[in-house]
């Protein structure tokens, strides 16, 4: 017997020094994860054995057992499922294969009960054996490999894993926990026998321990090996439910909320769908993992089956259990295949009654979804019109009626809230919401007491360009075209500020004169109170956001010249207008510009070229 010994790569490493010094508490965990694998294995070589039976073998039930030794101080766990060769163990025990692991590594802080809770986010999988172990050893054999093919992996977390082939006769993998002096109370039955119905009665596999106070061979079940999804909904407890939720969301947090049903009719499936409390770290990763655990008629099939939920609905994990879709399904299958259409269909709707439901009645609930999962949400306007209208009502913004930076306020409630005559929706984007909030664009509307909705979210130009209007009325961007204030717009105001236009028709023409090219039009506008100038773009143009979408994206964007927009009655404007043509006059219109420029946008052309500028006016007005 060749042993050979390896270095675990560096994050496992890493993984191991947490594992062992931050997570003192729920040191339980070790055995959901453990079990959760071995129930793992056996769903992977049930679904081969679909097209290969002799892969099982003479032991064609699939198993679990747990037993313990107090004297040695050791826990044991035993699959007969699907084993790993020598390579796998290896490959599978030394590294870490995750999407998302470098972003993990790089939020971790040093401080114990933070990084404690990442772990969890992150799901610590086999190396939470650690936690309790000071050594640990694998014994495996590969379903379908002889007995002679077998290998023993073990470590004491010191960096180094050891690997040697064996004779092995069992089939499946049995892991051999040597508990640390202050874990042995895990080596008890009654300890273990609790932790399994607590963590693991949903688990689909019997779990079985020696029968209690018997020397004897004999093993009964411990939890009820039904899949919980396919019990009726009455006999589930949440606790059930959430324990579930954590072995299918590889999350430690508690979900959300839950949506189970069972189909029946032309098509049978049953559903468990979950929302999770949290955003996992490859959110915005493109090839990161998502969707749903497929089984046919209780069959394992798949994981990560995409099809069946649309791409702004990737935050969802569960279940889905078809009694109609063949079992040698493959994802290449599943994007043809009519049904699943349909399916992917129904499943959106229910996710989004479940938001819907949560919005209603658990606000709180909803606010901490929206925070982790509003920005996802908002990609299904652009991407779902079918279903618009059902997420239209599940969005929120921050808005000029409150002092909040959360977004709390819903399309209904803006609409509530507008005043008579007042028939748009006004909304301005920015950088932040607060920039948004002292956007010069809202000036004259925050004067007459309207509403503004303030959209900070980097796609929400984007998803603006999908909507026209809810419940019947427009949106406006405050910083495009006219703002078609309608009824709201006072006439003395519009008197007064067109007289002011008129006055400034001579400003108006050496401004545009003296911009040139910059500027489409230069223009009296009323938008403004205080501000002397805004640009204000075409109703088509892409605004700033859009612009910095695209660029990033590679896209080259045509230039587009806004419209410069004076506040005619301002003093400033007034004093430049005294001045004659020439320096100091051009020097003041281009500050203007460029002020504006950094209002709408939040950047201009040539930075270092603005600050002198504004350095030589400022340095004119001292004595
Ligand atoms: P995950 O379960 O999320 O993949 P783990 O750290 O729990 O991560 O396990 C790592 C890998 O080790 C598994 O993906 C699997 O390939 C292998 N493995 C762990 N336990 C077993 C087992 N009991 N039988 C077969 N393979 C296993
Ligand atoms: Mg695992």
């Amino acid at each position: 017997m060749t042993t050979q010994k390896h270095g675990f790569q560096a994050e496992v490493r890493e993984l191991l020094k947490l594992m062992i010094h931050s997570l003192y508490s729920h040191r339980e965990i070790f055995l959901r994860e453990l079990i959760s694998n071995a129930s793992d294995a056996n769903d992977k070589l049930r679904f081969l054995a679909l097209s290969d039976a002799t892969l099982y073998g003479d032991e064609p039930e699939l198993r679990i057992w747990i037993d313990h030794d107090a004297a040695q101080g050791t826990v044991t766990i035993r699959d007969n499922g699907i084993g790993m060769t020598r390579d796998e163990a290896i490959a599978h025990l030394g590294t870490i294969a995750k999407s998302g692991t470098a972003d993990f590594f790089s939020r971790l802080t040093g401080d114990q009960q933070k990084d404690s809770q990442l772990i969890g986010q992150f799901g610590v999988g086999f190396y939470s054996s650690f936690i309790v172990a000071d050594e640990v050893e694998v014994f495996s054999r590969k379903a379908g490999h002889s007995a002679n093919e077998g290998v023993r992996w073990a470590s004491k977390a010191d960096g180094e894993f050891e690997v040697a082939t064996i004779e092995r006769a069992e089939r499946g993998t049995t892991i051999v926990l040597h508990l640390k002096d202050d874990a042995k109370e895990f080596a008890d039955a009654w300890k273990l026998r609790s932790l399994v119905r607590r963590y693991s009665d949903h688990i689909a596999f019997p779990v079985s321990m020696r029968k209690e106070g018997e020397a004897t061979l004999e093993w009964e079940a411990v939890n009820q090996a039904k899949a919980l999804w396919t019990r009726p909904r009455t006999e589930i407890t949440d606790e059930e439910y959430r324990e579930f939720y954590r072995h299918v969301g590889h999350d430690f947090a508690d979900p959300l909320a839950w949506s189970h049903n069972k189909v029946e009719g032309k098509r049978e499936y049953t559903s468990l769908l979950y929302v999770p409390a949290r955003a996992p770290f490859d959110l915005f990763h493109r090839e990161a993992a998502r969707g749903l655990k497929l089984y046919v008629r209780r069959v394992f099939i798949m994981d990560d089956a995409e099809q069946f939920l649309p791409l702004y609905l990737r935050f969802v994990r569960g279940v889905l259990d078809s009694n109609d879709l063949p079992l040698n399904v493959s994802r290449e299958l599943l994007q043809q295949d009519a049904d699943v259409e349909a399916m992917r269909g129904a499943l959106t709707r229910r996710v989004l009654d479940l938001l819907a439901k949560l919005a209603k009645d658990e606000p709180e609930k909803f606010s901490a979804f929206w925070k982790e999962f509003g920005v996802v949400l908002k990609e299904g306007v652009g991407e779902d019109a079918a279903n618009r209208d059902r997420i239209l009502p599940l969005l929120r913004f921050a808005s000029t009626h409150d002092e909040s930076d959360v977004p709390t306020t819903a399309l209904a409630d803006y609409v509530a809230r507008m005043k008579t005559g007042q028939t748009k929706i006004y909304y301005v984007v920015a950088e932040s919401v607060v920039a948004a909030r002292s956007s010069p664009y809202l000036e004259k509307l925050r004067a007459k007491g309207i509403e503004v909705l303030l959209f900070a979210d980097r796609v929400d130009e984007w998803m603006m360009g999908y909507l026209r209007e809810f419940d019947g009325k427009r949106f406006k961007d405050v910083a495009r075209g006219d703002l078609e204030l309608g009824e709201l717009e006072d006439a003395a105001d519009k008197t007064a500020a067109e007289e002011a236009g008129k006055a400034a028709a001579g400003l108006i023409g050496r401004l545009k004169k003296s911009l040139g090219d910059r500027v489409a039009e230069v223009q009296a506008g009323t938008r403004l109170a205080d501000t002397p100038a805004c640009l204000v773009l075409a109703e088509g143009d892409p605004g700033a956001q859009m612009r910095r979408i695209l660029e990033a994206a590679g896209q080259a964007m045509p230039e587009t010249k806004p419209t410069l927009e004076i506040n005619a009655g301002h003093a400033l404007l007034r004093h430049l207008d005294a001045l004659e043509d020439g320096e100091p006059f051009d020097e003041l219109a281009l500050l203007l510009f460029e002020q504006a420029k950094l209002a709408e946008s939040g950047s201009v052309a040539n930075p270092g070229e603005f600050v002198r500028r504004l350095n030589r006016v400022l340095g004119r007005l001292m004595p």
